[in-house]
């Protein structure tokens, strides 16, 4: 399997506080990973550095994209490369359409003749979507936000996308259809993709393996299925 993330003894520091303590793992194509853990594990600050949005000052070892080292590169050049992400908070335009949103998602690319069909998939991809086509940002709950932030993502062909948390204040219910809409990008679309996530549950459901974080280290990691039948991971994440 040829890996399209690699991170290897990476650790991440503000200043003083060592917030990750040398962990290493690998993505490999075609893969749906996540990463679970407790609050202050280190998994968001994990999460922002490889898209290259924390301070390159405090990352130690290496950040690796398909055989090239990211980890000290602008988040708008490791865009470019193809490693979209969707971060906490959505930061969906609220005075734009669903339409202009994902028109936005497309601003890096050179190829704008394909825009439109492009938009077309997303709809295709995210029904939800082209019901709220002509809404305004502002006026999405917060999981049409969440599925407007992913196809906006995808707008820019990416390879593989990292979310940080795409459960965070949503309803159950919701959650399964985000969760649903992100099979589909890996499966139809062959997207990659690595996820950040507190409920533990729904991410060892969704993924195909998983890395556990305690205090900056992976302490267990394997396939979901392994995962979700290891005591100490039942009792600790699964509520059990
Ligand atoms: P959460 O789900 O609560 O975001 P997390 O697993 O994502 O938790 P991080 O947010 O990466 O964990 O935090 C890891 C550690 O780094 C914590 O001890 C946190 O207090 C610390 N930390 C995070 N951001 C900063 C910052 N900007 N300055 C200083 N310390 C920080």
């Amino acid at each position: 399997m040829s890996a399209m993330l690699e991170l290897e003894d990476f650790r991440y520091s503000y200043g003083g506080v060592h917030a990750v303590k040398g962990i290493s793992l690998q993505i490999n194509e075609g893969e749906i990973v996540t990463l679970i853990g407790a609050n202050g594990a280190g998994k968001s600050t994990t999460m922002r550095t490889i898209c290259g949005l924390t301070e390159p000052q405090g990352v130690q070892g290496k950040i690796v994209y398909k055989g090239k080292e990211i980890q000290k590169l602008s988040g708008h050049k490791i865009t470019a490369m193809g490693l979209s992400h969707v971060i906490e908070g959505r930061h969906i335009f609220s005075k734009l359409t669903v339409d202009e949103n994902l028109e936005m998602g497309a601003y890096l690319r050179k190829d704008t003749k394909n825009i439109k069909a492009d938009k077309e998939e997303m709809y295709r991809l995210f029904p939800r979507l082209l019901e709220r086509k002509t809404s305004l940002g502002s006026n999405l709950s917060g999981g049409e936000q969440q599925m407007l932030a992913i196809a906006r993502a995808m707008m820019n062909h990416p390879k593989m996308i990292l979310l940080d948390e795409p459960s965070l204040g949503l309803a159950p219910i919701i959650v399964t259809e985000v969760f649903k809409a992100i099979k589909r990008l890996n499966e139809q679309e062959g997207i990659t993709i690595f996820f950040v996530e507190q409920n533990s549950k729904i991410a060892l459901n969704s993924a195909q393996r998983g890395y556990v974080m305690q205090t900056g280290e992976i302490v267990i990691s394997g396939s979901c299925t392994d995962l979700s039948n290891n005591e100490a991971v039942r009792k600790a994440y699964l509520g059990e």
